[in-house]
């Protein structure tokens, strides 16, 4: 019996708890397939703050995160700025693979080197730019704080810098909107510059000490490798749960398909410094990927391979055979897809995660719910049932780290969404039909069938701000739940401890807002 049940003076042999609520096993070898909305969790005994729980888990057999969550690599999803933000807050972000393979490892890239506080990819202007080009620069982004290289460009060697005081000083504006920025910038010989590789706190002081707004950075060339803004140095939050690699440089995955071609697209991802790269196929219990699996086990044995996506013990029995560091679960759960529509085949998604990751654990291989993912509270049930991270797409979409721009319909500010087997993916010109890999594994396919709709989700804000706010609800469901960290949560799961129960659909209703004339949802 559990320590924390309170003595009861042989009270319990009187008065027998009777069995209440169903384990994991009974609710899901019924034969039905479940999904997150048609189950909830039975409450338990909480010991402990929220704040206390440990949401570490891993997502290969090598690398843990400090947080469970995982952003899709989906091209209205995962970029560098996804993946950086994913990985700051303890998760990781997986590059989607929709593009040339040298566009995808120069993201992969921007992922490695991105240094907290330090702007990667400043505006730069050239000193023949205008006035009038500052004055541009500033009605679309805001500032006018601007670094001036021979060749406009970053990576161009420093010449000088416009700030908002070289412009304001000018007299009469309107008449010096073609004058040179060769005539108002403020030269190299006056400049206070910081060299490449110093850090974010000496970064800070030189600008403290300078009273200046912004440090461009250079190389020993001279040449701008980044910019340093005073204003963002106000609003820089730590981030102690970083996920990084042992020489501290964010974690970061990407995307990759199974045909020849692929081979080299890897080799670029490798370069890059990638830790991670995902076999993206719809169906993955195939002869590709169990080739491609042992082909990347034999050519690069330390770079960890999620393999999937699966939902049967029997397809991940193959894919853990070829050597799979991690097995990504899902087929037609996703918010965006039809596959279950189009090919008939697929799986509810609760019951798929159980099934795959009981199967996977023996082998100690962690799997990824993914898709279908609408909530917090969806989050903590595929967890509850063995999966050791999430994925999301819709959830993360929308976010003003999601790749594409806003754009306003009927008032709303939207954002672009669409599923990676959509005609809108499949046909995006600078991808050479790699969105198509993952829904055809021959070449000779053709027609087109999409798997997939495309359409838009509302502004959500920064993933910075929404993915502490997911952190926090799986803590707070882990306790009450009464389990204090996810490892806790999977072994109450396989003890039987952890307690379902079946919704009926008006448990389903009830368990959500109802009765109200009109109300408000705001989530934090
Ligand atoms: P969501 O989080 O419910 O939006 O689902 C995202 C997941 O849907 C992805 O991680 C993929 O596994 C899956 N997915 C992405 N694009 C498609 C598609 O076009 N058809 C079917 N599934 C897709």
């Amino acid at each position: 019996m559990a320590d924390y049940v309170i003595d009861d003076a042989g009270q319990d042999e009187k008065f027998p708890i009777r069995e209440d609520g169903l384990s994991a096993a009974q609710l899901l070898s019924g034969g039905d397939g479940l999904t997150y909305n048609d189950f909830i969790i039975l409450p338990g005994y909480i010991d402990f703050t929220a704040d206390e729980v440990d949401l570490s888990s891993p997502l290969t057999r090598k690398i843990t995160l400090k947080a469970p969550l995982v952003s899709s690599p989906m091209d209205t999803v995962t970029e560098s700025d996804m993946a950086i933000a994913m990985a700051l807050s303890g998760g990781i972000g997986i590059i989607h693979h929709n593009c040339t393979p040298e566009y995808q490892a120069n993201e992969v890239h921007k992922v490695k080197k991105y240094k907290h506080g330090f702007i990667r990819d400043p505006v730069v202007l050239s000193p023949n730019h205008t006035v009038g080009d500052v004055l541009k620069v500033k009605s679309k982004h805001g500032f006018c704080g601007v670094p001036i290289t021979e060749n406009g460009r970053l990576g161009g060697k420093l010449v000088g810098i416009v700030t908002s005081r070289d412009i304001d000083f000018l007299e009469d504006i309107p008449s010096q909107q073609n004058q040179k920025l060769e005539n108002v910038m403020t030269k190299l010989n006056n400049l206070i510059t910081g060299t490449s590789g110093v850090t974010l706190q000496e970064a800070n002081s030189i600008l403290e000490k300078s009273k200046k707004g912004k440090l461009p950075i250079i190389n020993e060339n001279g040449e701008l490798v980044a910019l340093m803004a005073r204003t963002d140095l106000k609003k820089n939050r730590s981030y102690p749960n970083a996920s990084k690699d042992e020489n501290k440089q964010l974690l970061v995955g990407a995307a990759i398909g199974t045909r020849e071609g692929d081979k080299q697209r890897l080799q670029l991802l490798a370069a890059s410094k990638v830790d991670v790269v995902v076999l993206d196929s719809s169906q993955g219990n195939s002869k590709y990927q169990i080739d491609m699996i042992r082909y990347i086990k034999s050519k690069y044995p330390e770079l960890q391979v999620i393999a999937g996506n699966v939902v049967t013990s029997m397809q991940a029995r193959n894919l853990i055979r070829a050597g799979a560091d991690g097995l990504r679960v899902g087929m037609g759960s996703g918010s965006i897809c039809i596959t279950q529509e189009v090919t008939a085949v697929g799986r509810a998604q609760a019951t798929a995660v159980y099934h795959v990751s009981e199967y996977a654990r023996k082998f100690g291989v962690p799997v990824i719910a993914d898709g279908g993912i609408q909530s917090i509270g969806h989050i903590i049930k595929g967890l509850s049932l063995g999966a050791s991270t999430v994925m999301m797409g819709s959830l993360l979409a929308g976010t003003s780290e999601a790749p594409g721009e806003y754009f306003f319909s009927d008032g709303v500010r939207l954002k672009k969404y669409r599923g990676m087997g959509s005609l809108d993916a499949m046909n995006r010109e600078d991808a050479r039909g790699s969105a198509m890999d993952r829904y055809f594994h021959n070449e000779m396919d053709k027609l087109k069938v999409a798997q997939g709709v495309s359409g838009s989700i509302v502004d959500k804000g920064t993933v910075l701000k929404f993915l502490p706010y997911l952190q926090c609800g799986i803590k707070h469901g882990c306790q009450d739940i009464g389990a204090k960290s996810i490892t806790a949560l999977r072994s109450m799961m396989y003890s039987g401890e952890l307690k379902f129960e079946r919704r009926s659909q008006s448990a389903q209703l009830e368990g959500n807002v109802h009765g109200l004339f009109s109300y408000e949802k705001r989530l934090y």
